[in-house]
């Protein structure tokens, strides 16, 4: 790799295939390419105003000439570019800056296609397959099930300031249900997903080799009410069912409403997590510059996430160094374990900060455990292979410590049971397994065992065996001819 360090391009061929692990921050929605999204609509017989770009239901396309069948598009060049622009931030990229607007602009395009959850197991699986292609294990992908009308039980209830009262309410009037409904509609899109990758048959795509867990998602934008019972839900999901393994706030930090509120809705996380302890808190906290937020509201978010949210990952914590006590904060996300989702290009495209702008340097000198995340690789148009290679190229890591990074997404994963390590750096296997070689193919019973009873300690193996394969045939490659 130290050959390679110059040579982007051939950094990434080799990188490509390392093992990486997990992509613990990647939303389902914003990780699906604009090209595959097209390809979906077309199959389902949507259209496009020919002007405004707008999608329209396949109901809605009959005899209408300014509607275009977007199965036509590839024939309209300039249309088909002027959609993959309008649904990522292609544009932005090529042209550099703070892609923000465009950015959060984009989900709006193709939210006709991307919230239907008929295709949200087709989606999932064009992700598993590109995953694949990396040579990434896991996946935890951010969704929003039944976001609609969990958010009008919540506007029905009001909100009161009684967390335990309202909990109550919202269960006996209609939330359970809603719940029930949303671990079948799970279980039915990874369903779909298995069923569009041929899983379990002999023409089983590549993406069958990559698990996937879900987060659900709650929209900060909204009211206090609303915002609380789409927390529950998420919540009582995450806890009933096997698909969903934890929550995570999402939408612009900087929106007016997840300002006013961002206190409160940590209170509210407070209040609900005591009950759902195995639940996985995962927040996105500090994706602000002091060009989004005036100056004071830039020094508390990342703290109160942690301390009050009980976040056990932080997603992108790009204004560390702003918090008030930075460096004592630095030190608590060290001990608590708490672990910062590091999204480079996302950041450099959404909010600008990239090279020495970006804290990723003070994240690893202060201990901090880390892992690179693609956050929306599809919108973004990147890949969690690109934050690999970013991290070499800019911040000068070593091989090691890539490994690091890939080893602790898996350990930090909400995937449920033990470790295979017992320490934070992931220096110290497991007892059950510290006789055998890392990897390796024939193990005792104890090893055996660990790795039967835990899902995380199974992908962690799986890792450790496939870097010793791809760290032997790379030396090979490499040795001069
Ligand atoms: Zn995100």
């Amino acid at each position: 790799m130290e050959q390679y360090r110059e040579q982007p391009n051939a950094l990434r061929a080799l990188l490509r295939s390392m093992p990486k692990g997990a992509d613990l921050h990647s939303h389902l929605s914003g990780a699906v390419y604009a090209e595959d999204y097209l390809k979906l609509s077309a199959q389902q017989g949507y259209c496009l105003h020919r002007s405004t770009l707008e999608l329209q239901e396949p109901s809605r396309c009959k005899a209408d000439p300014a509607l275009l069948p977007t199965s036509e598009l590839p024939n309209h060049v300039q249309l088909y570019s002027a959609l993959l622009d309008r649904w990522s931030t292609r544009d932005v990229a090529a042209g550099g800056g703070s892609g923000h607007a465009d950015f959060f602009g984009a989900f709006q395009g193709f939210s006709l296609l991307s919230s239907n959850p008929r295709l949200q197991g087709l989606m999932a699986a064009s992700v598993a397959n590109r995953a694949a292609a990396q040579s990434i294990h896991y996946l935890e992908l951010m969704l929003t099930l039944n976001g609609d009308s969990v958010v009008q039980l919540g506007r029905q209830l009001g909100w009161n300031g009684d967390a335990k009262k309202l909990r109550q309410q919202l269960l006996t009037g209609g939330l359970d249900a809603l719940v029930k409904q949303g671990r079948e509609q799970i279980a039915r899109i990874d369903a779909d997903r298995a069923a569009a990758l041929n899983c379990g048959s002999s023409s089983a795509q590549p993406g069958c080799r990559v698990t996937v867990r879900f987060l659900q998602q709650t929209k900060r934008t909204l009211a206090p009410a609303e915002v609380f019972a789409q927390l529950l839900y998420a919540f009582e999901l995450a806890q009933r069912s096997e698909h969903v393994v934890g929550i995570n706030l999402v939408g612009p930090e900087d929106h007016p409403i997840a300002r006013r509120d961002y206190s409160l809705h940590m209170s509210m996380l407070a209040a609900l997590r005591s009950h759902y302890p195995e639940v996985g808190i995962a927040l996105h906290a500090g994706e602000l510059t002091l060009n989004l937020v005036p100056p004071e509201e830039i020094t508390f978010h990342i703290r109160e996430a942690i301390t009050i949210g009980g976040a056990r990952r932080i997603g992108h914590g790009v204004s560390i160094s702003y918090e008030t006590n930075a460096r004592e904060l630095l030190a608590l996300m060290a001990n608590l374990k708490v672990l910062v989702e590091l999204c480079l290009t996302s950041n450099a495209v959404i909010l600008g900060i990239q090279n020495n702008d970006h804290p990723f340097l003070e994240y690893q000198q202060a201990g901090v455990p880390a892992a690179l995340a693609s956050d929306d690789e599809g919108v973004l148009r990147t890949d969690l292979t690109e934050q690999f290679v970013q991290a070499v190229r800019r911040y000068g890591l070593n091989y090691s410590q890539l490994k690091q990074l890939a080893r602790n997404s898996l350990a930090y994963s909400f995937l449920p049971g033990q470790s295979l390590w017992t320490t934070v750096n992931n220096a110290k296997l497991n007892p059950s397994c510290a006789q055998h070689e890392l990897g390796a193919s024939s193990i005792g019973p104890s090893c055996s065992a660990l790795l039967a009873n835990s899902a995380k300690a199974r992908l962690q193996w799986l890792l450790e065996t496939d870097l010793q394969r791809f760290e032997r045939q790379a030396v090979r490659e490499l040795q001069p001819k």
